[in-house]
């Protein structure tokens, strides 16, 4: 079996791998690597593990959930002591913006002291290592273009980009950088960073942005437009992703940040106005499904552009986004299409029906 992975790297520890992002990580490192796999997750409304469950006997053999709570610093230490990780690959984090506007509490202690407990218990583990696998080691810390901030019509982010985060998401996840990076000058802990931009694709918990619109769209619900719809994001699909995790993780050099852009910027209302064109295909009883587009209320502080400049990962370490929006949004589409029973199970699980949230006080 080809291995995505470098010698030595048997045991990888991944954050957050019952999420969107992460979830896509280890069922990638599952399939096409023989590591064993641990994921720490607190199990949270956003988590479902159908998708590595779905991948057959073997590869779950080699997938241990350790059901963790990163703000637990003890438990963190013994999962980290369990895993014993040649690799561990941080995603574990509160994710949406909206959830943030509403309960900024929740996002500083999973995504900041989560991330010092994670950080202090990978120390003691790296500190500990027969230096052979000291050697080998590394945590790669996964976070977001947001901490940098808005942009106007032009320009894009880099690594140079000064932060300037403006929502609780992104001063959260601002803080978990800092930090990551500070345990590396200080402590000289082995690590990698990426930013990037937003991820769409299959297994993305139906609150955020695409998952919405599709379902709202063949419920025949009205279809909700933040503000003028102009805001723009550079979108990014999952398994693009992963093969920049993956490069940055092994190949990047430490202490060092990556930007991983997919070549995607496009406005809210292009992106819904996409996800109908196909629905038109796919459905046409319900067609013109952008009938249903209703513009609601702007969220809060709303930033108004991101957009990456990937040239970084690209020249340094080859990395290419393989799926262009239009591919991309319809396999996310199809993928959706076909697995509603799935978007009904976790939204009733996480007790969340599709309403508006993060509107603010
Ligand atoms: P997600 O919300 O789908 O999954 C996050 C997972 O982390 C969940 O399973 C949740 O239970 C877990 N988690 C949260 N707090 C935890 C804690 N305190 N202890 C243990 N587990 C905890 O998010 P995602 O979209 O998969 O994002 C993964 C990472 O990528 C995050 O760090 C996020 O900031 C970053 N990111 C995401 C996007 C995106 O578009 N989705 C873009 C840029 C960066």
């Amino acid at each position: 079996m080809p291995s995505l992975l470098p010698e030595g790297i048997n045991r990888v520890l991944v954050t957050g791998g019952a999420g969107f992002i992460g979830g896509a990580m280890v069922r990638r490192l599952l399939a096409h690597t023989t590591a064993t796999m641990f994921n720490l997750d607190k199990c949270g409304y956003a988590s479902d593990l159908t998708g590595i469950e779905r991948l057959g006997p073997e590869a779950v053999q080699r997938h241990q959930l350790l059901r963790v709570d990163l703000t637990d610093a003890d438990a963190t230490a013994a999962a980290v002591r369990q895993a014993d990780p040649d690799l561990v690959m941080h995603l574990a984090a509160e994710s949406h913006v909206d959830r943030s506007i509403d309960g900024p509490g929740t996002f500083i202690e999973s995504n900041v002291i989560g991330t010092y407990n994670l950080l202090q218990a990978v120390r003691a583990h790296w500190e500990a290592l027969p230096a052979e696998r000291q050697q080998c080691f590394r945590l790669h810390h996964i976070s977001t273009d947001e901490v940098f901030g808005s942009l106007g019509a032009t320009g894009r982010f880099s690594e140079t980009t000064p932060y300037d985060p403006r929502s609780p998401y992104s001063a959260s996840k601002a803080a978990s950088d800092h930090l990551v990076s500070a345990w590396h000058h200080t402590y000289g802990l082995p690590v990698v960073l990426t930013n990037c931009s937003n991820n769409y694709g299959p297994w993305q918990f139906p609150e955020k942005l695409i998952p919405v619109v599709i379902l709202k769209a063949v419920a025949g619900e009205p279809i909700p437009l933040y503000g003028d719809g102009a805001n723009v994001r550079d979108w990014l699909y999952v398994d693009d992703h992963v093969d920049a995790l993956l490069l940055a993780a092994t190949q990047g050099q430490l202490g060092r940040s990556y930007c991983v852009g997919g070549h995607g910027e496009l406005s809210n209302k292009q992106v819904v106005e996409a996800i109908c064109a196909l629905l038109d295909q796919r459905r046409p009883a319900g067609a013109p499904h952008a009938r249903l587009i209703t513009p609601v209320k702007d969220r809060p502080g709303h930033d108004r552009r991101y957009a990456i400049d990937p040239t970084r990962i690209s020249t340094e370490l080859g990395w290419q986004p393989r799926h262009n929006f239009e591919e991309g949004l319809a396999a996310t589409v199809d993928w959706y299409l076909s697995n509603l029973d799935w978007c009904d199970q976790v939204r009733e699980r996480a007790g969340y029906a599709g309403e508006r949230i993060g509107v603010g006080a």
